[in-house]
């Protein structure tokens, strides 16, 4: 074996029910005593108990998806004029991506506390968004120093989202097994990552209702667990062509983050499975299925996971337009060598919703 592995610095805590005890002693243990809480309107009543024990010097709510400049510029100006010391964030990505914005300018220590399966606390990426386009760096001053997941904060999640975003962790997981650093550590937290995921998700898709009232904390733990791992590898291994094509089609068509990933997902697999071996083995072995292409496809069908992307406000004719930029961007180390005309199939089945298995 010849690989260099690094393991980014951070405590992750799991406190199923006590996010707010967690998440103080957290704070406390960095020694601050001026926190700027940040958390969505809609994240609000999920962090009125945890505000309630933190020496709070102020509250933020601004949150917008894929964090624009002048959003993150606010946020950056509340910070100085309460004098904080720490950041906390509470909700999706959006929110943790809000904190990591204020971080990388400010150098404040950041206690994340997720409440969907996105992964942005267990990476160094911060995003920002400025005219439309979005731009992507790496910092370790972003890294949240803690992490404290709580599955009942996720009673709420509507099920849709919760499936998509539990897709988007899976998607992670498998773009780690081939992305442009990927390495035996990351294929094996990917692995175990994938048999996580696929453990928890059905528990919670089949829970009736969205109000949360039949949640089974358990299945949001395990998903969770995964969710972590997912990132985790994925912050190692980087993009892979799952990411890249997400990325481009994102950007061009603003669509939904987590839904476009829960689509192209079984594409992409099943495009790279058959020159993937070693991949192809862990992904079946996680599902415990006859192959990777079934396992995922298996899944999916108990997940009523999202089909195609016309679904989520792609046009057809948006398919030769991101088929350059998607050329450009798959990592030249992808397992099956990618042509122009693979990359418009592939866009025509996942923008038709057709089944790979
Ligand atoms: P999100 O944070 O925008 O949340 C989606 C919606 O769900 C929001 O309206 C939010 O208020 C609501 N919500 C969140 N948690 C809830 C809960 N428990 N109960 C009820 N409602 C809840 O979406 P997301 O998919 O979590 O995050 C997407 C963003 O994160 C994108 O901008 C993406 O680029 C970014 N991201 C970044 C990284 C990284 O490493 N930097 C990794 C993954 C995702």
């Amino acid at each position: 074996m010849r690989f260099t592995h690094e393991t980014l610095p951070q405590r992750v805590v799991f406190a199923r029910g006590e996010a707010a005890q967690a998440v103080a002693a957290e704070v406390e243990a960095l020694g601050a005593s001026r926190v700027m809480l940040i958390a969505s309107e809609r994240e609000a009543t999920l962090a009125d108990p945890v505000a309630a024990v933190l020496p709070v010097a102020v509250r933020h709510d601004e949150v917008v998806m894929h964090v624009p400049v002048d959003v993150a510029r606010r946020a950056r100006s509340v910070a100085a004029e309460h004098d904080v010391d720490a950041l906390v964030s509470l909700g999706g990505g959006s929110t943790t991506g809000l904190a990591k914005a204020v971080a990388l300018t400010t150098g404040l220590p950041v206690v994340a506390v997720p409440t969907t399966y996105a992964g942005s606390e267990a990476t160094d990426v911060w995003g920002l968004t400025e005219d439309g386009t979005k731009t992507t760096g790496v910092d370790a001053r972003v890294l949240p120093r803690s992490v404290v997941y709580d599955a009942s904060l996720l009673r709420g999640l509507p099920s849709e989202l919760a499936v998509a975003s539990g897709l988007n962790a899976l998607a992670h997981c498998v773009d780690s097994m081939w992305g442009p650093r990927a390495d035996p550590i990351d294929r094996a937290l990917a692995g175990e990552g994938i048999r996580a995921l696929a453990a928890g998700l059905p528990g919670i898709a089949e829970v009736a209702g969205t109000d949360g009232d039949g949640s089974d904390e358990s299945a949001i733990e395990q998903t969770l667990y995964g969710a972590y791992l997912a990132a985790v590898s994925f912050a190692s291994a980087g993009s892979g062509m799952h990411h890249k094509i997400c990325h481009v089609l994102g950007g061009m068509f603003d669509l939904p983050h987590a839904q476009t990933h829960a689509v192209v997902l079984p594409h992409v697999l099943a495009f790279n499975a058959p020159h993937a071996p070693d991949a192809e083995r862990r992904i079946a072995a996680a599902f415990g299925s006859a192959s990777a292409v079934a396992g995922l496809a298996a899944l999916r069908a108990r997940l009523d996971a999202p089909r195609a992307l016309r679904d989520y406000g792609m046009p057809h004719d948006g398919i030769p337009r991101a088929v350059e930029p998607i050329l450009a961007a798959v990592p030249g180390n992808n397992p099956t060598p990618v042509t122009r005309d693979d990359v418009t199939a592939l866009l025509e089945a996942a923008w038709a919703g057709e089944e790979t298995a």
